[in-house]
């Protein structure tokens, strides 16, 4: 039976997009499904496109919970990946990172 594995962008997949590719790719080799799920808003993940392309779906949170997110997607995590798990049932968190522009990648 696959496993739904959730896994986090900032600080996490991010840290070494390349190493995780990999644990990505034997993951579907194995019959586990991969989602990534961020708290940054779709209109700052130009680099999150950028660095995932097709490898997996991405869920853009917001200001809503990664949980909830992946709930109403469809997707009933049984792991999460996450530098910060302690956020993972959190609303209302605001990403205060930077994108970078399209045309930077
Ligand atoms: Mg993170």
């Amino acid at each position: 039976m696959g496993l739904t594995i959730a896994i986090d962008f900032d600080d996490t997949f991010g840290a070494d997009p390349q190493a995780w590719r990999k644990v990505v790719g034997v993951l579907h080799e194995m019959g586990h499904q991969c989602v990534l799920v961020t708290n940054r808003p779709d209109e700052m993940g130009n680099d999150v496109r950028a660095e995932v392309g097709d490898l997996m779906p991405i869920l853009f949170a917001g200001v809503w919970s990664k949980r909830s997110t992946a709930h109403n997607a469809g997707y009933n995590v049984d792991i999460w990946i996450d530098d910060s798990p302690q956020n993972i049932d959190s609303d209302g968190l605001t990403y205060i990172g930077q994108d970078r522009p399209a045309e930077e990648l």
